[in-house]
């Protein structure tokens, strides 16, 4: 796998704007500072040429979404600085409109293609594990394939194929094969989406 983590591959056009005091940063940052703490999300030398991993995001209206921003895996806890507000995708012409005082990752195409399944679906969390990741058969967790990269149009359809497909009707959790240790959980809140991201690291740990 040579991709580059944290490359952003969609067409982004974004506006710096400062910190909106509405985005209310309290309950998505508490979790992911939590996810930070477990090294699901965070930046270490020896893991992927030492570039940011994870991500977080919070549904705001319709399809907006606030997200945390690109390459900010390393900092231990993020300040309303640190997000930046999805305001609108393309993903027919992987395109995304932005707006904040930082650029969104580069995994925010992904992300909006879940928001895009389901209107329930308030939160949604990418983190990198590499023990849930290999244990994707042994746990019989949805997957994408390994010739589908991250951040492009591609994963947007095979995501939507997993759901269309009802297998993540019976577990809100997928690996991503073609995105080393990448896995995403979602749900109608963080409680759902992180929990079942810690459950099913339990479950790995005890293969
Ligand atoms: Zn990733």
């Amino acid at each position: 796998m040579q991709e580059t983590e944290g490359v952003i591959k969609y067409q982004l056009h974004h506006k710096p704007a400062i910190a909106n005091p509405e985005w209310n940063i309290a309950t998505i940052n508490s979790w992911r500072t939590l996810l930070y703490q477990l090294e699901l999300i965070g930046q270490q030398a020896h893991r992927y040429q030492g570039y940011g991993y994870g991500n977080i995001s919070q549904r705001t209206q319709g399809e907006q979404f606030i997200i945390s921003g690109t390459q900010t895996g390393g900092i231990a806890e993020l300040l309303a600085e640190n997000y930046c507000l999805v305001e609108a995708v393309e993903l027919s012409q992987n395109t995304l409109y932005s707006t904040g005082p930082c650029k969104p990752s580069s995994e925010a195409l992904s992300h909006a293609s879940v928001y895009a399944l389901d209107k329930g679906i308030q939160c949604v969390i990418h983190a990198h594990s590499p023990e849930i990741w290999a244990a994707t058969q042994e746990l019989q967790l949805a997957c994408t394939s390994a010739d589908v990269a991250y951040g492009t149009p591609d994963m947007a359809y095979a995501i939507a194929q997993l759901f269309n497909s009802g297998q993540l009707q019976q577990q809100a959790i997928f690996t991503l094969l073609g995105h080393e240790d990448g896995v995403i959980t979602f749900g109608q809140s963080f409680p759902q989406a992180a929990l079942m991201m810690i459950n099913t690291l339990a479950s790995a740990r005890q293969l």
